[in-house]
């Protein structure tokens, strides 16, 4: 990887590095800069998190750096964890003391001592990330690389500084970061290093599910997220963090009849989505709308391989996997368990005559995530027959046509019923009861079937005839 020293000088040419610099020769303590904003200058990559190691008291570094900066810094300190942090405009610093760490076998939490900085750069997770620069006066912008981490990264390659087996039985949470960096940044995993997460897969149980998690976003929010998942499937760590999409696996032939492996297809649709959309709770639908496949499969002789309400399925067993997981149970949980629910609507739609009241319906249930739910279907059709992708597109640009009709004529997207339970109430005199339901039922039908349009006084005139067939009668006022 060849950077120009000019371009790796621009990199920490702000004021702060330079106050930084000042605070260390003071204080008589070396200086660097480390970790990921190094290697993301090499990689071209815009980075904002800036870590400062010190050879000495990071703290009283970080103080000394915020009074030279003076009013327009916020320094806090962490004192348990011997780090501070400097935030200045929108440039965060964290300062901490190099260190060497020692770990036990049960806990990710180290022994910690003062260390130098080579202690330091060996307890980093990869060679790509372990790059220093030091920002003290005779040296300044001189690169630290004791792992030719730039040969790695001119290889595209995730390797651990020291014997891989150690740094990820030390601390297993490294066997995700590996996954997630190659996710990110479409590296490969060096074969020793991923030999070793292979080895030390089963360490993972004593790593926290939220920090799992938080990598596992990051994956999904990667440019190819079926990159990180399908590392996770080749090293064994799958079946341990997200079983139920490891169940979608493999292919069962019966009378010569096959279906397709359920887990290379839902990649795919992640895949496919990944260009459409960064949303990582749209995202997440599409590893989830297939979830109930396995556990609805059957073999019919006449029809083949089935799957019947696997969406319905699906969606009841999100919850579940979401507590599980430490996913959020609240409306991001609600979301992705309406996409799963709805994600076979606009393809069943698009099958020969669309109906008005069928996009009405599909509306009405979808509201404003509509947009949304066409992209996870669009995305949906993966078949490789090229006759059928074309036809269901077509179908499909159909669908979004009719839809914006609708939409316009009939805003049902977000309905609220022209006659409220109070004004049905009020007009026959009665308190909250079945009938009241009943004919609030019976105008929301009539709207979503285009019997009458989407207006009071249609809505009105049709709630007076049902209730006069129901026995009911207005109360004069
Ligand atoms: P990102 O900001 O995308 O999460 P990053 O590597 O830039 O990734 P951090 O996760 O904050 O940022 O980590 C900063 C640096 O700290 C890393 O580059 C690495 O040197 C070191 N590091 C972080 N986590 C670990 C870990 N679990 N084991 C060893 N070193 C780590």
């Amino acid at each position: 990887m060849y950077i120009e020293q000019e371009d790796i000088l621009k990199h920490i040419s702000a004021k702060a590095f330079h106050l930084i610099s000042e605070a260390a020769e003071e204080l008589g303590v070396e200086v660097y800069v480390i970790g990921g904003y190094v290697r993301d200058i090499f990689l071209h990559r815009p980075s904002k998190d800036i870590d400062v190691v010190a050879v000495g008291s990071g703290i009283e570094l970080a103080k000394a750096v915020a009074k030279k900066l003076g009013r327009r810094a916020c320094l806090s300190v962490f004192k348990n964890f011997g780090t501070a942090q400097v935030k200045a405009g929108d440039l965060e610093l964290e300062f901490v003391g190099a260190r060497k760490e020692s770990y036990t076998h049960d806990s990710r939490k180290p022994i910690v001592e003062d260390g130098t900085l080579e202690d330091d750069q060996n307890r980093r997770d990869f060679t790509i990330n372990a790059l220093a620069l030091c920002l003290n006066k005779d040296r300044y912008g001189e690169l630290v690389d004791p792992f030719d981490g730039l040969t790695d990264m001119d290889n595209l390659l995730i390797r651990t500084p020291l014997d891989p087996d150690i740094t990820f039985s030390d601390d297993p949470l490294r066997m995700m970061r590996a996954v997630r960096f190659a996710s990110q940044l479409g590296f490969f995993i060096d074969p020793d290093t991923f030999d070793a997460i292979e080895r030390n897969k089963e360490r993972i149980s004593i790593i926290s599910k939220e920090r799992i998690v938080d990598e596992l976003n990051k994956i999904v929010l990667s440019p190819k997220p079926s990159v990180g998942f399908d590392l996770l499937d080749r090293c064994g760590l799958l079946p341990l963090i997200f079983p139920e999409l490891c169940a979608l696996k493999g292919v069962e032939t019966k009378e010569g009849i096959g279906h397709k492996d359920n887990f290379a297809h839902t990649l795919m649709v992640l895949d496919r989505l990944s260009k459409t959309t960064d949303s990582l709770w749209l995202r997440w639908s599409a590893l989830f709308h297939d979830i109930a496949k396995p556990a609805t499969k059957r073999f019919d002789p006449r029809l083949g391989w089935t799957f019947h309400n696997h969406n319905f399925i699906g969606e009841k067993m999100i919850p579940g996997i979401f507590r599980k997981m430490k996913l959020p149970m609240n409306e991001k949980m609600k979301y992705v368990q309406k996409m799963v629910s709805l994600h076979m609507r606009p393809i069943a739609l698009s099958d020969d005559e669309v109906t008005d009241s069928a996009i009405r319906r599909l509306l009405f249930d979808a509201g404003d995530d509509i947009d949304d739910l066409m992209k996870l279907c669009e995305a949906d059709i993966t078949s490789k027959n090229p006759e059928k992708v074309r036809r269901f597109l077509n179908n499909f640009q159909k669908v979004r046509n009719k839809l914006a009709d609708i939409e316009e004529k009939d805003r049902v997207r977000n309905f609220q019923p022209p006659v409220t339970g109070e004004e049905i109430m009020d007009t026959f005199g009665l308190p909250p009861s079945q009938p009241v339901g009943v004919l609030k039922e019976a105008i929301k039908n009539a709207i979503l079937d285009g019997v009458i349009p989407n207006e009071h006084e249609a809505a009105r005139a049709f709630m007076l005839q049902r209730a006069e067939n129901m026995g009911l009668r207005p109360v004069k006022k």
